[in-house]
């Protein structure tokens, strides 16, 4: 297991092929540390993706061992992602699944910017 308890990294994970250019996506954004591309199924109007160059599992995986210009690039480059996919002045919302509760599908850690419309509540209540 890894640091988060979930499985260890599996390199052969849909992001870590999109990232070694295996797989093609629709890039808005890449620098060092960070790629971000549009969701293949969208949610919303807008639907970007977000990941860390290196190989994450998860927000705890990343956030321990991940070195601190790698994490604060990371972050960087979300901010500077919804800036310019025009968001900042209507709002948006940055998600990320973790784990089997958290329905995350791929596991390599990455962030949802979803926007372009009013997006209602944070979460349906059961
Ligand atoms: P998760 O549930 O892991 O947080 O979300 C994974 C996201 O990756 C989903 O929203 C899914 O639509 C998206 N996705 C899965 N495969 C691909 C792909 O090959 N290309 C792109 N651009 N997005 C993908």
């Amino acid at each position: 297991m890894s640091v988060s308890g979930l499985p260890p990294y599996d390199p052969q994970n849909i992001f870590a092929r999109i990232l070694r250019g295996e797989i093609p996506c629709k890039r808005v954004h890449e620098d060092e540390f960070a790629l971000a591309f549009h969701d293949i199924n969208p949610l919303t109007p807008t639907h970007v993706l977000v990941i860390p160059k290196g190989e994450y599992v998860s927000a705890a995986d990343f956030h321990a061992n991940a070195g601190d210009a790698a994490i604060a690039g990371f972050w960087r480059a979300v901010g500077k992602v919804a800036k310019d996919l025009g968001l900042e002045g209507s709002g948006y919302r940055i998600l990320s699944n973790m784990g089997p509760d958290g329905g995350q599908e791929v596991p390599h850690f990455h962030v949802h910017i979803f926007g372009g419309r009013r997006l209602g509540r944070m979460m349906p209540r059961e």
